[in-house]
């Protein structure tokens, strides 16, 4: 199979202090593992105050990005932002991010397969708990807010990064692993989800 194929697609996961301290960790690993994505790399960690700095710098625009959506958020809720200027919002999450994400270990994981990347956002819902749907793992295990968060001077506490999309899933997982860290095998469940002739499997 060419390495641009669909099952060659990469992405990364770390769940986050809240995830290992609320015990969640085989339940996330289950979500994603029963989809049929592969685990290809998996370690506990310390990250320092640099590394979350250079996580979430892969994408230059991270700041504006973080503090437009937001923004956006507290519209939709009928609340007023904390400051109508997205940089300045996403400043101050970068410096939450910090605290937050070294306050303990996280576990660190590269998972492949086809469409990695959308079908882990999929299955972690999105970024606010509050309105992730039922069914997505930040739906499902936590209840935090962006105005909760806010009010408290905090990052959002949602248990799981997933990048958000290949070019920043690439640029990621070198951060977290080196190449020597991550198994290139075969799993045998691979031949039912990818094979073509689905030959070979009768006696
Ligand atoms: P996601 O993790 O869903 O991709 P983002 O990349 O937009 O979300 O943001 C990264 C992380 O920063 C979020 O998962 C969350 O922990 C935190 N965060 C984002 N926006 C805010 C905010 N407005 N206030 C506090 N924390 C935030
Ligand atoms: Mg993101």
């Amino acid at each position: 199979m060419n390495m641009n194929h669909h099952s060659k697609e990469r992405t990364l996961v770390v769940i986050k202090p809240d995830g290992v301290q609320r015990s969640l960790i085989g339940e996330i690993i289950k979500r994603y593992e029963q989809s049929g994505l592969k685990m290809i790399a998996i370690k506990m960690l310390l990250p320092t105050e640099e590394m979350i700095e250079s996580h979430y710098s892969v994408d230059p625009d991270f700041k504006k990005k973080v503090g437009t959506k937001a923004i956006e958020s507290y519209k939709e809720a009928g609340d007023k932002p904390p400051s109508d200027d997205p940089e300045t919002v996403g400043e101050g999450v970068m410096n939450r991010l910090k605290n937050y994400m070294t306050c303990s270990p996280v576990v660190a994981m590269v998972w492949q397969g086809a469409h990695a990347v959308e079908l882990v956002r999929k299955a972690t819902g999105t970024t606010e708990p509050r309105t992730s749907d039922v069914g997505t793992i930040r739906g499902d295990y936590v209840l935090d807010s962006y105005s909760m968060a806010d009010s408290d001077g905090r990052a959002i506490r949602n248990l799981i990064h997933a990048s958000g999309n290949v070019e920043e899933a690439e640029k990621e997982i070198p951060l977290w692993f080196d190449k020597k860290e991550i198994i290139q095998y075969k799993l045998v469940q691979e031949t039912i989800l990818y094979d073509v002739n689905l030959d070979g499997l009768l006696e």
